[in-house]
């Protein structure tokens, strides 16, 4: 296998507990570059934990964790230099709210890779444009809807120019017009090759934008599908009835 066949980030025998708690068993995934993987399951079934495992958030136990072809999970890549690679959107956005949009999105670039301002500002305005919100750039967070605010976060996070991204239930704190515009930036940059992984029940975004969906339970990823089977209703009984409940 050649490095470019080699996937963006495959994660071997993952386990994590907390105390006592087994949260995360035996968890082997792999996401080919451009490939976008959604992850579904009950609360509590290990979901945002896997996903903090890949950005070192949350470090793994034991397993072995491959990220652009570095093994990332025996410490010998400081986190913050992985974490520079990785972009993550969480359920909460999370802006500074003393920063402007615009302002939100340069910060990182400018203070961990010494952009200059106007360089950073440039950016930045292709990057709100990007996600729909070019007119928006010099609002702060309480000017901004919930939609809006997240769509700002995705781009904070593609300020880095990340090769994944990590979505963790990125629209449901959302009220439900403004789920779509979140899914639509979501789903268009899937279709642009940016890697990822997504943690939703938003199934409508899972049929456009998957190529994966894994099922997992109680720590344990219990199936795997590619979309099209998933979508064809080649599911097990036990994925089928969860599905009944959030559909
Ligand atoms: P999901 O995202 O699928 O809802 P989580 O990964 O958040 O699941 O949580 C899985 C389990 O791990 C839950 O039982 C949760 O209570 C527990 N858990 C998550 N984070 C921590 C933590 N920092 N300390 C202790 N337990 C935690
Ligand atoms: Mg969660």
């Amino acid at each position: 296998m050649s490095n470019e066949d080699k996937p963006m980030l495959e994660m071997i025998g993952i386990d994590k507990a907390f105390g006592r708690q087994t949260v995360l068993r035996n968890c082997s995934l792999s996401v080919k570059r451009g490939e976008t993987v959604v992850l579904i399951g009950p609360s509590g079934s290990g979901k945002s934990t896997l996903l903090r495992c890949v950005n070192l958030l949350s470090p793994a136990d034991s397993g072995d964790i491959f990220f652009a072809r570095q093994n990332i999970s025996r410490g010998e890549i400081p986190a913050t230099k992985v974490r520079q690679h990785i972009g993550m959107v969480f359920q909460n956005y999370e802006l500074f709210s003393h920063l402007t949009a615009a302002e939100n999105v340069m910060l990182a670039p400018m203070t961990v890779l010494g952009i200059n301002r106007i360089e950073a500002r440039k950016q930045a305005d292709a990057l709100l444009a990007k996600v729909h919100l070019f007119d928006r750039a010099d609002h702060f967070p309480d000017e901004l809807s919930g939609g809006q605010q997240q769509r700002v976060a995705i781009a904070r996070a593609l300020a880095m120019k990340p090769e994944l991204m990590l979505y963790d239930e990125p629209t449901s704190a959302l009220d439900p017009e403004m789920i779509r515009e979140v899914l639509d930036v979501m789903a268009e940059l899937s279709a642009e090759g940016m890697t990822s992984m997504v943690v939703t029940h938003e199934m409508g975004f899972a049929r456009r934008a998957a190529n994966q969906i894994l099922f997992m339970e109680q720590g344990e990823i219990i199936e795997r599908a590619s979309a099209n089977d998933f979508f064809e209703g080649q599911v097990s009984a036990r994925a089928r009835r969860f599905l009944d409940q959030i559909l």
